[in-house]
């Protein structure tokens, strides 16, 4: 699964010019950057893009092929959140 994520978010970077600027991510790191407790950065899983030309729409640009990819994707102020979807979630309702 990371080696298909992976192979996804080099292939994002090589068309848009990006640098992953977070990835695996510690407990204790997700904590510190205010990641959300289950964040899948935690699992290799995650990955923030930046741009070398902020160009207009750049962002959402990486966005629209990330899904095209068949990735989850993000645009936040400062970077482009991509993650794989999560091979499984189990909602404990009981
Ligand atoms: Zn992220």
């Amino acid at each position: 699964m990371i080696s298909e994520f992976a192979q996804k978010v080099m292939i994002l970077c090589g068309k848009h010019f990006c640098s992953v600027t977070s990835w695996v991510r510690t407990p204790r790191r997700n904590a510190a950057v205010s990641g959300h407790p289950e964040s899948v950065h935690q699992l290799g899983l995650a990955v923030d893009l930046v741009p070398d030309f902020d160009t207009p729409g750049k962002y959402a640009e990486i966005a629209r092929d990330a899904r095209r990819l068949g990735l989850v994707a993000q645009v936040e102020s400062d970077h482009v959140h991509v993650q794989a979807i999560p091979p499984m979630i189990v909602v404990d309702n009981g």
